[in-house]
């Protein structure tokens, strides 16, 4: 209530005070100063309550003359509606927003992404970036969409248009808006300009001025992050978080009070400040001392920009108030409006100031077509001014007021009255005109040298204004817009004329360049300028008589030039009776210039002339008479022979930046209003020009006159070659004028016939990608290539596989309009076509002639321009040339050169066709053919001569398909002549039967030769090619590992009919069948010589990688340490962290890997970065063969060959049974615990004293059943058993390496179960057979990690063995003395049986004697661990599923009957079982859930014992399920899983009653343990959206959870867990084992036991993780409809999913390749800068 009262109160005491506004003021100087800068860490939400109460209050109580609540609601009932439909949202650095290419009228109409998901450009060509910052949302500006300028949100409905703009204030609210606003807003303005730091203006100036003043550090762009905080940590004695803190927010805020004080102490504060950055940078921080009272009037003043901002919110009335007030000319003093005053001070101000003034004109002003106006009028105004300050200023330019130009000269009413009534073009160029002045040289011109970079960006930046303005022609020209329009054209001209001719260059002899000059500058202005240009021309092209004025103010500018004058008087020069009466001028010897922007600029305003007929009025305004075409022409001839000479190589001397700027000039960036405008030019004068008189002028300037009047020779091979090298340029420049008709004016095409040819040409190259193309094309000031309306016409696509991208190929019907001579091809470009074609048509068997295609007709004002193709001096030119080749005069010609003259011959001739296919022959005046048979033949040098001589001529045979083809010609043009032919059309290929018989012959017997030679060549290609197939796909495998499948049948034949056992299928037991897949005699990689493996041979190993895994994980995100009392003997049921053993699949010598891993040790040491690559320490290594990243070596170990008899076998069963052998097994292990507790006390007792008798023949009957000696291997074989046990052990449980701890065997056992698990989940996954769809190198290593984990044993402590065997059985049977065992609910099964079949055979064990179970004893061993470890596991499914869906079909089979018996016994020893569930449902349930476990039981075995498994298993099964006889007949188990628990009801029923009186087990059905159901879920990656902006727009929403600044932040996505986190951002990083990670890496480890797969959203890219070391980036699986990728969105356009790829990540991962994956990534990119990929 307090509040509302104080409001009341004061507002009636303003309202009533005689002048409002001071009495408003008043209260302010009086209570701004208690609410602000009372300490020097202020508590910001208690001020901004009271700020709220005291001062907020009130002035929107005064406001609305009552409760601002009530008034506010007042005002939206009658106001509703009306409110702004715009949506105005200003964007941050790095927010993605939306154009639509179909829509938007410019590419700087952009969405926000809310704007952009509801409104109908979503399925439009749209594209996206990165915003800059600043700029705003153009949703509902009408004026900046052709289609669909409101999103839904925004959409005012159809009968409000926007222009509600109305003022419906009632007049009281009005007239103290007005009041209010004027005053707090000049207030506003007035505190932020304020200069003064002690004292305020007399109105706000306080009672008592108090002693407390602010030292206040502002950020600049000269000092970095760490200068400032080494700074303040000096001289303010703060710590570092606190320095840190500072800095941040003074780069964020522009400013921050680092001290509050007395003014001494702030002053030396300052001075401390001062003297300490300026040691660092010579330059001092700025820093400035404020009366608390002052700093207090300027927060308050930037508070109000953010209250105005919701003030004016609530009404259009409102705004259009505030508005008035801002643009209203001050009543008192200056004239200047506020809004002017803010806007020249801008570069004056703070970041955080300009900020909130900025944002507060996107919200009033521009919102308002009326005030945007205005606005704009003001803006243009100051231009000047605003951009000599921005130029001044170190500031970004996304936070200067200059930024705002974009919103307001794009709009096209706004852009045509600014030209009209602000003159604005000519604004924009005065203004360039004067930043670049200091450029110019004493001629007038620009001169660059020296020149300041930054600066000359920021001038730059004024250009894009002149662009915004021009960007949308008039459609209806006014007299005004004509005035003004010229009137900058003029301005623009002067411009031009600084560039005309600057920077010239003169060809250096002798010595080279001392000092490369510069060109850039040049340049970038001319990239600059390009689009300008082009957009100057289609403004006047609009309008006949602003084009006919403008080419006239053109030319004149271009005759007042006097560039480059000529130094000599006219001279005569004679050539075929020709007279050409010209000055001379050599480009090698005078000065030159590349920059030609006016001669440019008239030829293409002159082609515009000519395409829409208004040349004809040309006479009316330049005089026909002056216009003298050869000086027109002269300027852009020096320049195209200035790039001849380059190219051959006469300006060597001249250094490296004349190459680059002849490499622009014809460049796709560049080349449209440079080289392609001095072509035109050139055209222009042909068609003007005597024709004879027009080459001999370009022979002139080529320097090649006087050789081709045969008047000089030379000797020199030097001017011999760069005559030859001219004369091909030459030649190839008339083919380039007579040739290239494609520009609407020259002939009538459009500007898709333009697109359509050059994407042809970019075809006939190779296929490609659309992004290749696109970057291959001119783009046009909106980025669009016209690609689009093309590419489906002329090309087909080619869609990507799962690397790679998408390719257009060129469709057949369009070959023929391939030129070799192309303009626009490079030189390279250009023999690659060339190269392409022929091959292409020697395939097709066609010949090799690469004819001119067909050229468009000339448009009228050019059609003079073909008598070129037959004058005198061309014909002898041609002849010329010929002559050499036929003389074979060796460098006197060369194959290019006659290539390009038989070009041209070609040209001619398919001219003279042309003309005689459209008109009466004897009117036709083209004469080629004739001239070319008569001139000269009197000697038999006629041209035709020439041509028939060099038909046979061996020198020529690559020519020699255009030379029979030109002759063809002469025929055909012979027939047409004399109409002895057909008259309409004479294809080629019917003249090749007028061929003599013998000349078909011969090229019957050529053509065949040729098609068997490419034959040939296509059968050696496979050949090569398969090879390298072959060897790039068995690099991974290494030669001799046994073919899984083939081989074991041949051998198993081989045995089985030796043996004559029937080949049981049968892995383990009794019937266990014979094992045929031993090791075969290997090659070392390394030395290249075979070896068998064999216990006592010397040891071969297996590259291989160890790494924790989280691929099986039932609950991710769980950790399991030693460190945290984890047991490693029992893998937890959730398989939360595995130890995979992968392996490359090659095999060494262990002593070769040795030297090799030793040499790698010593010279990677020294290598820069290649920590990054492998981790020395840690024992990494490359695979030598394949690169793979590895960590240790597997030793082969042979496998023991089981043979036995199977009578025998028989009868040990029959006195093995399974409640014996447990007997046995339990007092073996009784007895072995027994005499070790003896060993310790009693000294050299024997063992078995300890013992009684009977239980001494207990102890050691388990011998009695078959024992043997244990294989000894050699000395290597063991020591890399303890090589790779040891490397095991430290990574799977990330210890310190130590061979002694008991853990190792464990490890061991577990990695081979983890691996087996891994890989049985990835065959289910990839739908693959169990057996046979393995890799050879996936097969070769599993089988080597289970053989090495079975010989762990051998190498470990026996005690140490055979108390974890003990331990292990424990969870099965009572064992004596062993407690605390988990439940069966409590570990994973697989990995028991694993532990348990590769520990048993320690129990054989004797102290003098080492024994180990005989093939019978290990049969029954294996048969009996698995029996009861499989109805363990069983009972574990059905305790687990027992609330599942009950399956209907309840058919009471066996196995149902079975099912339902052993569930009614565990319901009886059980509590919380659900009752009624039928055997049917049971069985299935267990079968299903038991299925992976057996799948894995059966690798396992097969390894182990090397049974081959039944051809059941090796093919694809319709369902999982369906196999499981095959598997249970291979694994020796009953068909019938549960008949198990009937076979062995004696033993069995006992242990399950243990089994379920555990604790464990009643929790866990009664739900208060977290249990694993059976079959696992299988882990995939998570599911991504289709449409990659919705993934956009998710990470739009993104909050970082550590911080709340409105940062740009990098969301970043776990593919495997699918959290967001934000990466590579400060906030975020934490403490991982001491160091400062970001949140990937922390998250990684924890997430993927550190490995990671993460999607940067906003870079649209993949990070792999390995480590924290370790990463990589990889492409995203989104692809755009092209088919390609687009990393850092730069391309912008729309992207989908592709699963396909996203398929490959997945299998990446669950394979665990992405180790592999970034080592290979990193090798090929040989980092040289580190990425701090722990940072992410
Ligand atoms: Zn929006
Ligand atoms: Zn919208
Ligand atoms: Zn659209
Ligand atoms: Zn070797
Ligand atoms: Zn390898
Ligand atoms: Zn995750
Ligand atoms: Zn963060």
């Amino acid at each position: 209530m307090a509040e509302s009262q104080s409001g009341e109160l004061f507002s009636t005491k303003w309202q009533e005070a005689s002048n409002r506004g001071a009495a408003i003021l008043s209260h302010l100087g009086e209570h701004v100063p208690l609410l602000y800068c009372l300490e020097a860490e202020p508590q910001q939400r208690e001020e901004e309550q009271k700020v709220e109460e005291h001062l907020l209050f009130p002035l929107e109580w005064f406001l609305f003359g009552e409760d601002p609540h009530v008034g506010l609601e007042k005002l939206q009932q009658c106001d509703s509606g009306s409110s702004s439909q715009q949506c105005g949202r200003v964007f941050k650095e790095g927010e993605t927003v939306y154009s639509c290419r179909d829509c938007a009228i410019d590419p700087t109409c952009v969405l926000c992404m809310e704007c952009f998901q509801k409104s109908v450009h979503k399925s439009h060509r749209y594209k996206m970036h990165a915003s800059a910052g600043g700029g705003f949302c153009d949703c509902g500006d009408l004026e900046a969409w052709k289609t669909g300028p409101c999103c839904s949100q925004h959409d005012p409905g159809t009968s409000v248009a926007m222009e509600t703009d109305e003022c419906t204030l009632d007049s009281g609210l009005e007239e103290r808006a007005q009041t209010l606003f004027r005053v707090l807003l000049r207030y506003t303005v007035d505190m932020l300009v304020w200069k003064e730091t002690d004292e305020l203006q007399e109105e706000l100036k306080p009672k008592v001025k108090e002693d407390k003043y602010f030292c206040v550090l502002y950020n600049d762009e000269h000092h970095s992050y760490d200068h400032v905080i080494y700074t303040l940590q000096r001289a303010i004695r703060c710590d570092q978080t606190e320095a840190q803190t500072y800095t941040a927010l003074i780069d964020r805020e522009g400013r921050r009070a680092v001290k509050r004080g007395t003014l001494r102490s702030c002053q030396q504060a300052k001075d401390s400040i001062r003297s300490n950055s300026e040691q660092l940078t010579q330059q001092p921080l700025r820093v400035e001392i404020l009366n608390t009272a002052v700093m207090a009037h300027q927060i308050f003043a930037l508070r109000l920009g953010t209250w105005f901002q919701k003030i004016i919110g609530y009404s259009v009335g409102l705004r259009q108030v505030f508005c008035q007030v801002a643009l209203d000319p001050c009543v008192d003093g200056d004239k200047l409006s506020l809004i002017s005053r803010v806007m020249l001070h801008d570069a004056g101000l703070y970041k955080g100031a300009r900020k909130v003034i900025h944002e507060l004109i996107f919200s009033s002003l521009l919102m308002d077509t009326e005030y945007k106006r205005q606005f704009a009028m003001k803006f243009t105004e100051h231009y000047k001014q605003l951009q000599e300050d921005f130029i001044s200023d170190d500031h970004q330019r996304n936070i200067s007021v200059t930024a705002l130009s974009v919103q307001i000269f794009t709009v096209p009413t706004l852009a045509r009255q600014l030209i009209e009534e602000g003159n604005v073009i000519k604004v924009i160029i005065d203004t360039v005109m004067e930043m670049m002045r200091e450029h110019l040289d004493s001629n007038g011109r620009f001169h660059f040298q020296g020149y300041n970079s930054d600066k000359f960006f920021r001038v730059q930046v004024i250009f894009h204004d002149l662009r915004y303005i021009l960007i949308s022609k008039p459609s209806v020209w006014t007299e005004e817009l004509r005035v003004k329009f010229l009137e900058g054209f003029r301005v623009f001209l002067c411009f031009l004329r600084c560039m005309q001719g600057m920077e010239e260059v003169k060809r250096q002899v002798g010595q080279h360049v001392e000092v490369e000059p510069e060109w850039e500058a040049g340049f970038t202005l001319q990239m600059q300028l390009r689009h300008i240009l082009g957009m100057f021309q289609d403004w006047c092209s609009s309008d006949e008589r602003v084009m006919l004025l403008a080419f006239q103010e053109c030319y004149q500018v271009l005759m007042s030039c006097t560039n480059q004058p000529f130094r000599s008087e006219p001279t005569d020069s004679y050539m075929c009776k020709q007279i050409l009466h010209a000055r001379s001028y050599k480009v090698s010897q005078e000065p030159v210039s590349i920059h030609l922007p006016i001669s440019r600029l008239l030829a293409g305003l002159y082609v515009l002339l000519c395409q829409n007929g208004a040349v004809q009025f040309l006479p009316d305004f330049v005089d026909p008479a002056q216009m003298n075409f050869i000086e027109l022409a002269e300027q852009p001839l020096r320049c195209i022979v200035l790039a001849a000479q380059v190219c051959a190589d006469m300006w060597r001397r001249n250094g490296l930046s004349l190459v680059s700027q002849v490499y622009y000039y014809q460049d796709v960036k560049c080349r449209d209003e440079m080289f392609d405008k001095d072509v035109i030019m050139l055209q222009i004068a042909a068609s003007k020009m005597d024709p004879n008189h027009f080459l001999m002028l370009i022979l002139l300037r080529f320097e090649l006159f006087e050789m081709f009047n045969g008047n000089c020779s030379s000797k020199d091979q030097e001017v011999l070659k760069q005559w030859n090298r001219l004369t091909e340029e030459m030649l190839y420049l008339i083919i380039i004028i007579v040739g290239e008709r494609y520009v609407p004016g020259i002939s009538d095409v459009s500007k898709e016939d333009v697109t359509t040819r050059e994407v042809i040409h970019l075809l006939c190259i190779e296929p490609m990608a659309h992004s290749s193309l696109v970057k291959s094309l001119p783009e046009n000031e909106s980025h669009e290539t016209g690609l689009e309306s093309v590419i489906s016409k002329v090309a087909t696509f080619k869609k990507p596989g799962v690397s790679g991208h998408g390719l257009y190929g060129l469709k057949n019907e369009w070959l023929k309009e391939f030129n070799p001579f192309f303009y626009h091809y490079s030189r390279p470009q250009h023999s690659k076509a060339e190269e392409a074609q022929k091959k292409r048509r020697t395939q097709e068997g066609s010949d090799k002639a690469l004819r001119p295609p067909v050229p468009p007709p000339f448009c009228p004002a050019f059609s003079s321009m073909v008598h070129l193709l037959c004058c005198d001096v061309f014909i002898h030119v041609l002849r010329r040339v010929l002559q050499k080749a036929v003389e074979d005069r060796s460098n006197r010609w060369t194959e290019p050169m006659i290539q390009r003259a038989l070009h041209l011959v070609a040209q001619a001739l398919l001219e003279e066709k042309t003309q005689l296919q459209g008109s009466n022959p004897e009117d036709v005046t083209f004469e080629f053919s004739l001239k070319a048979q008569k001139i000269g033949s009197e000697h038999g040098k006629s041209l035709f001569h020439f041509l028939s001589k060099m038909k046979s001529l061996p020198s020529l045979e690559a020519q020699k398909d255009m030379i029979t083809w030109n002759l063809q010609m002469f025929e055909v043009v012979k027939c047409l002549r004399e109409k002895s032919g057909p008259v309409v059309s004479f294809p080629i290929h019917q003249s090749k039967s007028e061929e003599s018989v013998q000349d078909k012959e011969k090229a019957e017997r050529k053509r065949k030769a040729e098609a068997a030679k490419a034959h040939r060549q296509k059968i050696m290609a496979q050949m090569s090619a398969m090879q390298k197939n072959f060897i790039e796909s068995n690099k991974m495998l290494y030669d001799n590992v046994p073919e899984s499948s083939s081989q074991s049948e041949t051998t198993a034949t081989v045995e089985s009919s030796r043996m004559d056992v029937d080949d049981s299928r049968v892995a383990l037991g009794p019937q266990q069948g014979v094992c045929c897949t031993d090791w075969e005699a290997l090659t070392c990689i390394l030395c290249q010589e075979e070896q068998e493996v064999q216990a006592q041979a010397p040891a071969m190993v297996l590259t291989a990688c160890v790494q924790r895994s989280t691929v099986l994980t039932q609950c991710r995100g769980k950790t399991l340490s030693v460190k945290d009392q984890y047991y490693p003997l029992f893998m937890p049921p959730d398989l939360a962290v595995g130890t995979h053993t992968g392996s490359c699949g090659h095999v060494m010598h262990a002593t070769c890997w040795q030297k090799y891993f030793e040499a790698v040790q010593n010279t990677t040491r020294n290598r820069l970065h290649a920590e990054l690559l492998i981790d020395l320490e840690n024992g990494e290594y490359m695979c030598p063969l394949c690169k793979s990243l590895c960590n240790t070596v597997i030793p082969l170990i042979p496998v023991e060959a089981c043979q036995f008899d199977y009578d025998s076998a028989e009868l040990v069963g029959q006195h093995l049974t399974l409640s014996r052998w447990i007997q046995i097994l339990v007092s073996r292990i009784r007895g072995l615990k027994a005499a070790r507790e003896a060993d310790n006390s009693e000294q050299g007792a024997d063992q078995a004293t300890a013992l009684s008798v009977e239980e001494q023949a207990d102890f050691r009957s388990i011998l009695s059943f078959g024992v043997q000696e244990p294989p000894k291997f050699c000395h290597s074989i063991t020591e890399m058993l303890v090589v790779c046990a040891t490397t095991v052990h430290r990574v799977g449980l990330q210890m310190a390496p130590n061979d002694l701890c008991p853990y190792v065997p464990v490890m061991s056992w577990n990695t081979c179960a983890y691996t087996i698990q891994a890989i049985e989940n990835m065959l289910q996954e990839e739908g693959k057979a169990l057996f046979g769809s393995l890799q050879n190198r996936q097969l070769a290593g599993l089988k080597a990690v289970v053989q090495f984990s079975a010989a762990q044993r051998l190498k470990s402590s026996h005690a140490v063995v055979q108390q974890h065997f003990a331990n292990m059985l424990a969870v099965l049977l009572p064992v004596p003395n062993v407690e605390d065992t988990p439940s069966i609910l409590e570990v994973d099964f697989f990995h028991l049986l694993v532990g348990l079949v590769l520990s048993i055979p320690v129990l054989y064990q004797e102290e003098a004697v080492d024994l180990q179970p005989s093939a019978i004893s290990t049969a029954y061993n294996h048969l009996h661990v698995l029996h009861l470890v499989t109805m363990g596991h069983m009972l574990q499914v059905l305790l687990t599923s027992h609330d599942c869906a009950v399956i209907g079909g309840a058919e009471e089979s066996d196995e149902a009957q079975a099912a339902a018996a052993l569930y009614s016994f565990v319901s009886q020893h059980t509590d919380g079982l659900r009752s009624g569930v039928s055997g049917f449902t049971v069985a299935e349930t267990v079968k299903r859930g038991v299925l992976p476990f057996l799948r894995s039981a059966a690798l396992f075995f097969s390894c182990l014992t090397g049974v081959p498994p039944p051809e059941e298993l090796s093919i694809v099964a319709e369902s999982p399920e369906s196999q499981l006889p095959f598997i249970c007949s291979y694994l020796a188990l009953p068909c019938n899983l549960f008949q198990l628990f009937q076979d062995h009801r004696d033993v069995i029923t006992p242990l399950m009653k243990r089994w379920c009186e555990n604790t464990a087990i009643s929790k866990a059905l009664k739900g208060e343990m977290h249990i694993i159901r059976y079959p696992r879920k299988r882990n995939r990656l998570i599911d991504l959206p289709e449409d990659y902006s919705v993934l956009l727009n998710q990470a739009s929403h993104f909050k970082c959870p550590n911080s709340s600044d409105d940062e740009r932040k990098h969301p970043t996505l776990c593919l495997l867990c699918g959290v967001m986190l934000c990466a590579q951002s400060p906030c975020c990083q934490v403490q991982l084992n001491g160091e400062d990670v970001g949140a990937c890496t922390a998250h990684a480890a924890t997430c993927g036991a550190g490995v990671g797969m993460f999607l940067r959203v906003r870079e649209c890219e993949i990070v792999l993780m390995a480590s924290r070391t370790r990463g990589s980036p990889y492409p995203a699986p989104y692809l755009d409809d092209y088919g390609e990728t687009d990393p850092q969105l730069g391309r912008g356009n729309p992207l989908h999913l592709s699963p396909e790829r996203y398929r490959k990540l997945l299998n990446m991962w669950q394979q665990h390749c992405i180790l592999e994956e970034i080592a290979r990534s990193l090798e090929v990119l040989n980092v040289m800068f580190a990425f701090e990929w722990q940072m992410l």
